[in-house]
């Protein structure tokens, strides 16, 4: 498999608790690298454009207030199909369905406020990227 880049975002739920590094851990364990990482504070109208293609779900408006609600930790992660396994050590959306010894098992409290986000392909990883990092961020 190639070796891809992905977006991941600590969520605000996770930084709240102090979970930055065991989630990080996670990630590292599973052969990801984090090649750039940064802790910013998003506002509502960020959380709106990075959520834009859920502009129509009824929750849009819960998450993106919460997405805005504390600090984030927005990262690229490489490896050999990143984008898959970041979505593997992730877990399901709703921690109730997520997979043991996942981040969401183990950390998310709720559907909404679930500790990580992850581009879902190849495509979506390239703009999210983007949205967050110039080229000269990405260290390696
Ligand atoms: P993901 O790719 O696993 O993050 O899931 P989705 O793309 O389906 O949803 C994006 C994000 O919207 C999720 O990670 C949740 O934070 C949030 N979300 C999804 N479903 C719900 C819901 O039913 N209620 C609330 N409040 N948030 C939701």
């Amino acid at each position: 498999m190639a070796i891809e880049r992905t977006l991941s975002i600590i969520k605000p739920d996770a930084t709240r608790r102090n979970l930055t590094g065991k989630i990080a851990a996670k990630f590292e364990e599973a052969g990801l690298r984090i090649v750039a990482q940064k802790r910013i504070l998003l506002t509502r109208a960020q959380a709106e454009k990075f959520y834009e293609v859920h502009a129509a779900r009824p929750f849009f408006g819960e998450l993106t207030d919460f997405m805005a609600s504390g600090p984030v930790v927005v990262q690229v992660l490489e490896g050999e199909g990143a984008v898959l396994k970041n979505r593997e050590v992730m877990g399901a959306t709703n921690p109730k369905d997520a997979a043991p010894g996942t981040i969401r098992a183990e950390f998310a409290e709720s559907v909404g406020e679930n500790s990580v986000h992850g581009s879902d392909a190849p495509e979506t990883a390239a703009q999210e990227i983007a949205f967050f990092f110039s080229g000269l961020e990405l260290v390696g």
